[in-house]
C-alpha cells in the first residue's frame, strides 16, 4: 500500500498531537547525508536529527552492530547483567576520561539523572540541608521536555500550562560569570550549561567563560555539569565542546549521536565522588543500558574515531563558515558556529528561507525564529558540501 507525501501527512495530522510543526516533507528512505521522499525526490539532510545522525543515516557498521545484536538479545532489564554494558561503559569511560557511567535512553532522561545526582551529591557529600539544594542554569538553555527540563527553561512557551515547576532552580544570563558568581550560595549543587547553546541559535560562550566557570565551580564546591547532548561527540569540531576551552567538567551529559541516529541511548559520565551517590533502588530505567543500545553505541563511537569525524567537522566546518560569510546579503546578521554546527542569523524570519532551501533539495530547520541551522552529518564529503553551498548561495545571495 504505497502512499504519497500528501496522504501520509494528512493521516499523520489526523491522529497526531500537534506538538510539532514539521516542514511538509516525508522522509521514507535515507543513506549517509541523503534522504528521499515517497515520490523519490532526493534531499540533503542539513539537520541530522538535531545532531543525532552525526555518523550519517544508516551507517553500515552501526546497522551491522544493530542486526548482529538483534539476533542475540535485545533487552534484559537491569534486573540481570548483559554482556554489552561493560564494553559500552569502557568505551564511554575512555572517551570522557570519567570513571563512572550511568546509561539512560533519551537526552532529557540523562538531564534528569544529572539533576538527581547533583542534588543527592549536595546532601550526601557537600552537606546541604535537606530539600535546600539549588541548580543554576542559563537563560536560553534547552535541556529537554520533561518537567525538570522545562522547569530549567526560560522559554515561556515551553512552560505555559505545565506548572507547578520544579523548585530550587536559578537562571543566569548565558556567558555572564559575574551573574553566576552572585547566584551561587552555600546551597548550590551544580551549574548546568550547554557549552554551545544549540536550540537557542548556536550561541557560543564568550572567550574564556568556560575556564572561569571551571575555576569558580572548583573554588565554590559546585558541580560543573556540561550538557553535551547536542554539541558533543564531534559536532563542534572537537570531541566535546568543552574542549574548545580545554575545560573538564565534573559531569558530561551525552545523548543523540551516542546512538548513531539508530537507537536512543544517553548517559551521564562523572567520577565516583559524584555518581557514587546512587545506590540500588535510587534510580533506573527499564530500557537504560539495554544490550541493543550498548552495541549500537560502541559501534557509533568507533565510527566517530575511525572516520575521524571530529577532525572532519573542524576542517569542513571552517570551510563552510567561510563560504557562508562570503555571501552578500544585508539581511544576514551573523554567521556563527564551531565545526559543522553553524547558525546563520537573519534580520527576519528564517522559516521562509528553510522552505526555499527545501525546494532546492536541502533540508534545514529554523531555530528561534531568525536562525537557520546548518548541521549536516559529519561524514559529509567536500563534494556534497560544495553542492550544498551552491544551493545556499542561490537562496541567500541578493
Ligand atoms: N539537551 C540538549 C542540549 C539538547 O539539544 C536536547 C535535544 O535537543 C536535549 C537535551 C534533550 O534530548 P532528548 O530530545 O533526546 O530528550
Amino acid at each position: 500500500d504505497q502512499q504519497g507525501t500528501e496522504q501520509i501527512i494528512s493521516k499523520t495530522e489526523q491522529y497526531g498531537a500537534k506538538n510539532y510543526l514539521p516542514l511538509p516533507i516525508v522522509i521514507s528512505e535515507a543513506e549517509g547525508v541523503w534522504v528521499k521522499d515517497p515520490e523519490g525526490k532526493r534531499y540533503m539532510d542539513m539537520l541530522s536529527a538535531y545532531s543525532a545522525v552525526n555518523q550519517g543515516h544508516r551507517h553500515p557498521k552501526i546497522i551491522e552492530a544493530l542486526t548482529k545484536q538483534a539476533g542475540r538479545v535485545t533487552l534484559t532489564s537491569r534486573a540481570f547483567h548483559n554482556d554489552q554494558l561493560a564494553p559500552f561503559y569502557e568505551k564511554v569511560s575512555q572517551l570522557t576520561e570519567k570513571d563512572m557511567i550511568l546509561p539512560m535512553n533519551t537526552g532529557a532522561e540523562a538531564v534528569e539523572t544529572a539533576i538527581k545526582s547533583a542534588r543527592r551529591w549536595a546532601y550526601d557529600v557537600k552537606g546541604v540541608a535537606e530539600n535546600q539544594a539549588e541548580i543554576i542554569a542559563c537563560e536560553g538553555n534547552f535541556h529537554g521536555r520533561t518537567m525538570s527540563a522545562v522547569s530549567l527553561s526560560s522559554e515561556a512557551e515551553y512552560k505555559r500550562g505545565f506548572g507547578p515547576m520544579l523548585p530550587g532552580i536559578k537562571l543566569v544570563p548565558y556567558g555572564d560569570i559575574k551573574a553566576l558568581k552572585e547566584a551561587i550560595t552555600e546551597n548550590t549543587a551544580a551549574f548546568l550549561f550547554e557549552p554551545i547553546q544549540g536550540e537557542a541559535g548556536i550561541n557560543i560562550p564568550p572567550e574564556g567563560f568556560l575556564k572561569e566557570v571551571r575555576e569558580l565551580c572548583s573554588n565554590e564546591n559546585v558541580l560543573m555539569i556540561a550538557d553535551e547532548i547536542q554539541a558533543g561527540l564531534g559536532r563542534s569540531g572537537k570531541r566535546f565542546a568543552c574542549d574548545w576551552d580545554n575545560v573538564v567538567p565534573d559531569m558530561y551529559i551525552l545523548g543523540k549521536a551516542l546512538g548513531g541516529g539508530v537507537f536512543p541511548i544517553s548517559c551521564v559520565a562523572a567520577n565516583k565522588d559524584v555518581l557514587g551517590v546512587f545506590n540500588p533502588g535510587s534510580h533506573g530505567s527499564t530500557f537504560g543500558g539495554n544490550p541493543l543500545g550498548c552495541a549500537v553505541s560502541v559501534a557509533s563511537l568507533e565510527v566517530m574515531e575511525e572516520e575521524k569525524l571530529v577532525e572532519r567537522s573542524l576542517e569542513l566546518g571552517d570551510y563552510f563558515q567561510k563560504e557562508l560569510k562570503s555571501i552578500n546579503n544585508p539581511k544576514i546578521k551573523e554567521v556563527r558556529g564551531r565545526g559543522l554546527f553553524i547558525g546563520v542569523e537573519m534580520t527576519e524570519a528564517a522559516r521562509p528561507y528553510c522552505e526555499q532551501l527545501k525546494e532546492k533539495g536541502l533540508l534545514c530547520k529554523e531555530t528561534h525564529d531568525t536562525v537557520i541551522r546548518f548541521a549536516p552529518p559529519l561524514i559529509i564529503d567536500k563534494k556534497d558540501l560544495d553542492w550544498a553551498i551552491e544551493q545556499i548561495k542561490d537562496v541567500l545571495s541578493v
